[in-house]
């Protein structure tokens, strides 16, 4: 939108995933002007139609090569080459999940990777937080804001959370541990009836067991998604881009960086949008400023 208005033609390469994560979600509360909230694939709906108004071309493609160290960038998408005099890289970070069939389908219906985003629907109720690091220590603990019992399915017998973590959760009288257990199966309905359980599998006995619960909160990270800049641009040790900080530079002039790709941290809708706004301006005044020169 930004860019747009700004009349820098800007190219959107929609990648595998067109419309980002909220197209794999329902109800999103917490993005301003929805007072009501709406579901995922409808906002993004909505942003995709003010970003196409204002002469935002779309590309479904993946980008599968960048050479960010010629100029113009240059950018591999399907059977497209594509040159551009600033790039912006908003590819998201996804939650690393199970892989479990009865996952993908009850996601947004009791499955989440989120507790911030999906707890509040939760009030009162049960809720599993897979993992054992400090996310899901952070996550199971929040739940217990919301939840009336939270119990932590970990598949070892020890926790990789930093000390002080572990210590506010075990100390939560409402967090309970279900230790060496992976999740074999989800059970319930993709509508009201949502998540009523799971199928536990004790990796040392072999034990399979039926445990009820009305959400599971997947907390075994995230995964940013930057290999196609791997070796060209700054990352953290997580592979995060590095932005210099109240920017939305990167290591590259005139490469630009929104979104869940840099930030490890907040990962929300409102946080993206802001970057976004950001790194168009950013882009913006950097390709004005190279025309002047
Ligand atoms: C189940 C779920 C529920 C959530 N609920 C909420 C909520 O209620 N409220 C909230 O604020 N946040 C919520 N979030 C978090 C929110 O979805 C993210 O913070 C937000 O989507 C980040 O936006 P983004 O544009 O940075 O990345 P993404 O939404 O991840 O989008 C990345 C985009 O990059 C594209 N892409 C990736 N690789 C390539 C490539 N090689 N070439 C071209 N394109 C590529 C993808 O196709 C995708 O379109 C939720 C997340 C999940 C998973």
């Amino acid at each position: 939108m930004y860019t747009a208005r700004a009349n820098l033609q800007p190219l959107l390469i929609e990648g595998p995933q067109p419309g980002g994560q909220l197209t794999i979600t329902t109800e999103v509360e917490n993005y301003p002007g929805f007072e009501n909230g709406i579901q995922g694939p409808e906002m993004m709906d909505v942003l995709h139609r003010q970003a196409a108004r204002f002469g935002t071309e779309f590309l479904m493609e993946e980008a599968t090569a960048a050479d960010l160290r010629r100029y113009p960038f240059e950018l591999t998408a399907g059977r497209h080459t594509i040159s551009a005099e600033a790039l912006i890289i908003a590819t998201g970070a996804s939650a690393k999940l199970l892989g479990l069939e009865s996952e993908k389908r009850l996601m947004g219906f009791g499955v989440s990777a989120c507790a911030t985003c999906d707890g509040f629907f939760f009030k009162d109720k049960e809720a599993l937080v897979v993992g054992g690091g400090d996310t899901a220590m952070e996550e199971a603990t929040f739940l217990t804001k919301f939840c009336a019992k939270v119990t932590i399915v970990h598949r070892r017998n020890e926790l990789r959370a930093s000390k002080i973590m572990q210590d506010r959760a075990r100390k939560n009288p409402k967090i309970a541990f279900i230790w060496d257990s992976v999740i074999e199966e989800i059970y319930g309905q993709p509508d009201k009836t949502g998540v009523t359980g799971v199928r536990l599998r004790n990796v040392k006995t072999g034990a399979v067991t039926d445990v009820r619960t009305d959400a599971v909160f997947m907390a075994i990270g995230h995964q940013p998604n930057t290999a196609l800049f791997t070796g060209q641009l700054e990352m953290d040790d997580l592979g995060y881009l590095i932005v210099k900080p109240g920017s939305t530079y990167t290591s590259v002039a005139g490469v630009f960086a929104a979104g869940d790709v840099a930030d490890r941290v907040y990962r929300q809708a409102v946080t993206a949008a802001g970057t976004g706004c950001m790194a168009a301006i950013d882009a913006e005044r950097w390709l004005e400023a190279r025309h002047q020169s």
